[in-house]
C-alpha cells in the first residue's frame, strides 16, 4: 500500500466509493467529480504510482485495466455511441492522484485534440 494513498484506501474500503466492478486485481468506482455523465476510474489494487512506474511484470495487469474499462462500457447503454479512456501520466498530463488509474468517460461528445 502506498503511504497515505487515497486510491489504496479506496481499494481496501478504508475510504468509501461507489463501486462499479471489483475482482482480485482491479477496482472500478465512480469519480467523485465527474467530467462527463459517465466517469469511472479503474485502478489496480496493487499500488503503482503512475504508468511510468509500471514494470514488465505488470503487463497483464495493465491489459486488465483496459479490458475492465471495455467491459464496463459494454454494460452501459449510454456508451453505445462511444467513450474515451484516459491515463494521465505525471504532472504535465494533469495527474493529481499518484496511484495508476484509467478514466472511463462517456455519455457526451468529446473534442480532439484534448486540452
Ligand atoms: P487524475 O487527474 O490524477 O488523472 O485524476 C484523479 C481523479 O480522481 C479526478 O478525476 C478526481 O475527481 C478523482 N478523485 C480524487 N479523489 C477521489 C476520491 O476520494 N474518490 C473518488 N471517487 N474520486 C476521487
Ligand atoms: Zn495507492
Amino acid at each position: 500500500m502506498g503511504k497515505n494513498c487515497v486510491f489504496c484506501k479506496i481499494a481496501t474500503k478504508e475510504i468509501k466509493s461507489s463501486v462499479v466492478f471489483e475482482d482480485d486485481d482491479v477496482l472500478a468506482f465512480k469519480d467523485l467529480n465527474p467530467e462527463a455523465p459517465v466517469h469511472v476510474l479503474i485502478i489496480p489494487k496493487k499500488h503503482i504510482e503512475t504508468l511510468d512506474k509500471a514494470d514488465r511484470e505488470d503487463v497483464q495487469l495493465l491489459g486488465k485495466l483496459l479490458f475492465t474499462a471495455k467491459e464496463i462500457a459494454g454494460r452501459s447503454g449510454s456508451l453505445a455511441g462511444g467513450y474515451r479512456t484516459v491515463i494521465n501520466c505525471n504532472r504535465d498530463a494533469g495527474q493529481e492522484v499518484f496511484h495508476l488509474h484509467v478514466h472511463l468517460l462517456g455519455g457526451r461528445k468529446f473534442s480532439w485534440p484534448p486540452g
